[in-house]
């Protein structure tokens, strides 16, 4: 299928991903690329249109991130977002330097609102703004469209040529307006159709599945998670009982939760594919017995969910093609799409299993975002609770108790989570708090029960509210919600006879325990 595509080059900057968000919420299909790239390359995927974003340099200082003159004579929309405005100024013969103040945050921009970027966006705007260096003197042709009480060029275009040019970061939310600036730019100056929407990328990725895969038998490894979810179940719309379905159940869900996934994946559940449910339990707190160091449990865990996988393909036999629930973030965070430095090999990209007989693999998602996978989801019919499950992390519970793992605390964490989440549904604040769970605290204290005295866990309450999962703050829960958890959680969870609140923000937090 062709279709309308922008490209985001990334110089480094800390909002990039979100760049090529808010473009894919115009509607329209964007990637991301490292300011590496190749002038050919970026020829030959014939863009509608590009946008340089931010990064950390200076771009007057050797060694900064760098490009092209030609790329700016490619024929093709050019917009710079802040150090992409000062790189396409400098580049194109302006000044940039050190400004004599720096901003930072909510700044009130005054834009001109005859520039096609600026088309309804209000005379006076409230803009993000994150720099150290400003645009002294714009390049030849261009005239500036908009400014700030401390930045003289905010914004600049030529529009003969289709190049523009902003210092502040409309990508970012604080950005009142910045969602219809992009969309000016795509939609309008780029004159991109907005066609890229869920229902035809659904429905011509399950038609492309099928083509490719033919006859060829497919494995899913199936984690309950809504990556692998959607991915298996657009692979089952696709090629039916072809496909194979691998769920390990490692012991460290939710309560309940393992049932679950065999409710929708299993056979009594709506689609047609073959499911093979290993119940692994005991295997894991066998491994598990002893070990307290976090980086160990996890390890430990992530390897031993390989063994088991691998047992049960090596059942199976020869299959053609292996699917992974690959995202694009963990394609950009890899360090294969963009440049925003490799943050981790994801296990996704990185950690596939040794000796599983395959011959390609098959990664249906890997150019969505997590919002548009949930779309996704829901256009196959997914059932809501599925598709809008919290994170939850790949080690599982092991990581949300404290030290060693055994089967008893597993259950104490199980049965505190679920009395935790039936009382958040029942407050109605399950939409609305971003993450929220239970862990078990290595702590054991003194406490009284039927006047005896008790000397048991503290279980820790977690609920945090997040745009983006990067940085978090503590949510303010009612106090009469939290009173009524604690009071259900020391009644009905033996050797529980504490329950804290984490007050912690991320950072210095993390959401998780360890
Ligand atoms: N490093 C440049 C500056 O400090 C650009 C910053 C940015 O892109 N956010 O001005």
């Amino acid at each position: 299928m062709s279709r309308d595509k922008i490209i985001v080059i990334d110089f480094g900057g800390q909002y990039n991903q979100l760049v090529a968000r808010r473009v894919r919420e115009c509607n329209v299909y964007c990637e991301i690329y490292s300011y590496k790239t190749s002038l050919d390359k970026i020829r030959e995927m014939n863009p509608r249109g590009i946008i340089l974003t931010g990064g950390p340099d200076s771009c007057y200082t050797e060694g900064a991130a760098r490009c092209e003159r030609e790329l700016f004579n490619l024929g093709i929309p050019v917009l710079g977002l802040c150090y992409g405005a000062q790189l396409m100024m400098h580049v194109l013969g302006g000044h940039v330097c050190k400004a004599p103040v720096r901003e930072y945050g909510r700044i009130e921009v005054t834009i001109d609102p005859s520039a096609p970027l600026f088309a309804n966006v209000s005379e006076h705007t409230i803009c993000w703004m994150s720099h150290n260096d400003y645009i002294e003197k714009t390049a030849p042709d261009f005239q500036i469209i908009a400014h700030t009480n401390d930045c003289p060029a905010a914004a600049m275009q030529c529009v003969e040529r289709n190049l523009y040019a902003i210092q502040f970061h409309p990508e970012v939310l604080h950005t009142v307006e910045g969602t219809k600036i992009l969309w000016n730019f795509v939609r309008g100056i780029c004159g991109c159709a907005g066609d890229w929407r869920m229902d035809a990328f659904v429905a011509n990725s399950v038609e492309a599945i099928r083509q490719k895969v033919g006859k060829g038998k497919v494995l899913c490894a199936l984690s309950g998670g809504v990556d692998s979810s959607v991915a298996a179940v657009m692979l089952a719309k696709a090629v039916g009982d072809q496909l194979t379905c691998v769920f390990v159940d490692h012991g460290l869900l939710r309560k309940r939760e393992g049932d679950e996934v065999e409710e929708v994946f299993g056979p009594s559940g709506p689609y047609d594919l073959n499911f093979v449910r290993v119940n692994a339990q005991e295997r894991f707190y066998e491994k598990l017995k002893g070990i307290e160091e976090p980086e160990q449990k996890r390890k430990i865990i992530g390897e031993e969910f390989i063994r088991v996988f691998e047992e049960e393909a090596k059942k199976i036999g020869t299959v053609d093609f292996l699917v992974q629930g690959t995202i694009y973030p963990d394609v950009v965070e890899s360090g294969l799409g963009g440049e925003s430095s490799v943050i981790k090999s994801h296990h996704n990209v990185g950690g596939l299993p040794d000796y599983v007989d395959f011959k390609e693999i098959i990664e249906p998602l890997r150019d969505l975002f997590k919002d548009e996978v949930r779309r996704a989801g829901l256009e196959l019919g997914i059932p809501e609770k599925l598709v809008y499950r919290q994170p939850f992390p790949g080690p599982g519970l092991g990581i949300r108790i404290v030290g060693e793992v055994t089967a008893e605390k597993v259950h104490m964490v199980q049965e505190a989570d679920a009395i935790y989440r039936e009382e958040m549904a029942k407050a109605g604040l399950d939409k609305s708090v971003g993450q929220y769970f239970a862990a078990l605290t290595n702590m054991r204290s003194v406490g009284v029960m039927g006047d005896e005295r008790t000397y048991d866990y503290a279980v820790a309450l977690r609920a945090v509210n997040t745009v983006d999962f990067m940085t978090a703050e503590a949510a303010e829960l009612p106090w009469e919600v939290l009173g009524r958890v604690a009071s259900r959680i020391v009644n009905e969870v033996e050797h529980v006879n504490r329950v804290l609140y984490d007050c912690t923000g991320k950072p210095p937090g993390t959401i998780e325990f360890e």
